[in-house]
């Protein structure tokens, strides 16, 4: 069992999938900033690309998401017009001189389209970029998986495919309107692996309402024996003053922060026995699978589709509400899909906000990723200010400070983000906008 300080974890703290965080956003950031930014890509760099879909047949009512309902074929229709102009934008920009290393397609859910649409996206993208060597991956809502999708992944060459799983309990999975069977998980992830694809994510949750230990644990033991590649235990962020869907969830069912810190820990204990390695704070996969050889040989990098081994500096985001990441600068698109659709239609790049990153904020930000990634950092030396505010953690044993190091220790875990968040200068905000450090 970790420690368990409850002064440490009180303060909301980012997941910091970037820094600075999508809080410090400003609409002074547009879309010349963006085309300027990829004005400076270099010739031969590598570029991951994200394309999000915005709809999911049903809404889960934990969900965060930017999504709708995808009831409506014609606004699906409208929505992937815009996406293609925005593709053809960009090629226009870039596509001549780089080569596209990732192309990962998130929601929302992506099979909330169909699978024809699917592949024409596939193709475009194929057709406008260098993808010879990109990896490409999906996220997949088990429950609108029709059996046609198999063979459109296969021949689009996806490789990883990321499941929505929650929780395997039919009761708990009630209290978060997200009903789906074990069979129907079982199922799709043999369809998935028939076709090759060899690294298959379960995203898991705990601290759900009505979840408890043996719930937990069975949970934990039906996703082990399906015996997927990755997967990745967040916990339950109930925040309904900013995400109202999630007002249907019984607020008093949850598990205090104590309940919730003990499932965190169980669930990492029975994961590390189960032979998943732990990547990051709240990653696990098996030793052979990518993700955690990138943890053990150094290589693991955070960024806004969370742990990844991807090593390209340039992530571009398409869609609405996509996020984009230079080395200076972070964009954000429009979130509402009718302005998206407009300005993208009209030839536009679609950014609505965005933050220039200093050079200071990349000092910084490489500090945080590498404490999240690796549990230790240089450059501590430069922040005198973020060092003091480090001692409570010292005192507790969980860190190791020298001159300009800082490690983290075995028992510190729990503790990696409020950790972090001691480099984070724009903290000082209404912290009702991040969730519990467990
Ligand atoms: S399927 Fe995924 S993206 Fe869609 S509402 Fe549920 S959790 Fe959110």
């Amino acid at each position: 069992m970790w420690p368990y300080y409850p002064e440490l974890l009180a303060r909301p703290v980012p997941r910091y999938t970037s820094f600075p965080t999508a809080a410090e956003f400003r609409d002074a950031v547009g879309s010349s900033d963006h085309e300027a930014a990829l004005a400076t890509v270099v010739p031969g760099a590598a570029v991951s690309l994200y394309l999000h879909i915005p709809y999911c047949e049903q809404i889960c009512w934990y969900c965060g998401c930017n999504t709708g309902a995808a009831n409506k074929s014609a606004r699906l229709a409208a929505y992937l017009d815009a996406l293609h102009a925005e593709i053809d934008l960009l090629a226009g920009r870039i596509s001549d001189r780089v080569r596209i290393s990732r192309v990962a397609f998130g929601g929302g859910s992506p099979n909330a389209i169909d699978t024809a649409a699917f592949g024409r996206l596939v193709a475009h993208l194929n057709d406008r970029f260098d993808t010879g060597d990109a990896v490409l991956s999906v996220e997949l809502d088990p429950r609108g998986y029709m059996p046609e999708w198999t063979d459109v992944l296969a021949r689009a060459r996806v490789t990883r495919a990321s499941l929505g799983v929650q929780t395997f309990n039919p009761s708990v999975q009630a209290k978060i309107g997200r009903v789906q069977p074990t069979n129907l998980i079982a199922e799709v992830t043999k369809e998935l692996r028939s076709v090759g694809i060899e690294s298959i994510n379960f995203d898991l949750m705990y601290g759900l309402p009505g979840q408890d230990l043996p719930e937990l644990f069975d949970s934990l033991d039906q996703a082990i024996a399906l015996r997927p590649e990755r997967l990745a235990v967040f916990g339950y962020a109930h925040v309904p003053h900013l995400i109202p869907r999630q007002k249907r969830i019984d607020g008093a069912e949850l598990p205090d922060q104590f309940g919730r810190f003990r499932q965190a820990a169980f669930a990492h204990h029975l994961l590390v026995k189960a032979r998943y390695q732990p990547v990051g704070f709240d990653h696990f996969a098996l030793p052979g699978d990518g993700l955690a050889v990138a943890a053990r040989e150094g290589r693991l990098r955070r960024n806004f589709q969370g742990f990844t081994e991807d090593r390209a500096e340039v992530l571009i985001g398409l869609g609405a509400s996509a996020i984009s990441q230079f080395p200076g600068l972070l964009t954000q698109n429009e979130k509402s899909a009718g302005r998206y659709r407009m300005r993208t239609l009209a030839g536009q790049f679609a950014t609505e906000r965005g933050v220039l990153r200093t050079a200071e904020d990349q000092a910084r930000g490489r500090i945080i990723e590498r404490l999240l990634c690796h549990g230790a950092a240089d450059g501590a030396a430069r922040f005198p200010a973020a060092r003091a505010s480090l001692d409570p953690f010292a005192a507790a044993g969980l860190i190791a400070l020298d001159e300009d190091r800082l490690e983290l220790t075995d028992r510190a875990l729990p503790y990696a983000r409020a950790i972090a968040a001691c480099f984070d200068p724009y903290r000082q905000v209404d912290p009702r906008r991040f969730s519990s450090a467990v």
